[in-house]
């Protein structure tokens, strides 16, 4: 199967504005920011949406939301953010790769598009 952009992120074959990286995932800004802030988190492991999840992932999504919270305070969001994960096509998932939005740096509206 060909990877998607974003493995190809992970393998450094393109470039991105890279704001986190440890052994489990790795963040970068978003091309197309919808927010002041717009980061999107990953986790290296190729999982294509959030419904691929199982219970033996318990443990990287725990520490997915605590990467989350951290980068939050980095970024400057103390004010509060929104995490997104879209998920499928209805969902509105472009790229099939588990993927968190993180937006913030102005204030968020609801409902969403
Ligand atoms: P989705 O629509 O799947 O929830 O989100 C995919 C996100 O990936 C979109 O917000 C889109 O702007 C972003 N994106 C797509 N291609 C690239 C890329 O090559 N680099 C970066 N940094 N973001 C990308």
């Amino acid at each position: 199967m060909a990877k998607t952009i974003f493995q190809k992120i992970i393998d450094r074959e393109i470039p991105a504005d890279i704001v986190y990286e440890d052994d489990q995932c790795l963040a970068f800004r978003d091309v197309a920011p919808q927010a002041p802030v717009h980061v999107l988190l990953i986790p290296k492991r190729e999982i294509v949406s959030l419904d691929a999840l199982g219970d033996g992932d318990a443990a990287l999504v725990v520490h997915l939301w605590k990467v989350i919270r951290e980068l939050a305070g980095k970024l400057g969001l103390g004010g509060g953010y929104r995490v997104v994960v879209n998920c499928g096509r209805d969902g509105g998932q472009s790229v099939d790769h588990l993927h968190f939005h993180i937006l913030g740096g102005r204030p968020m509206t609801w409902p969403p598009g």
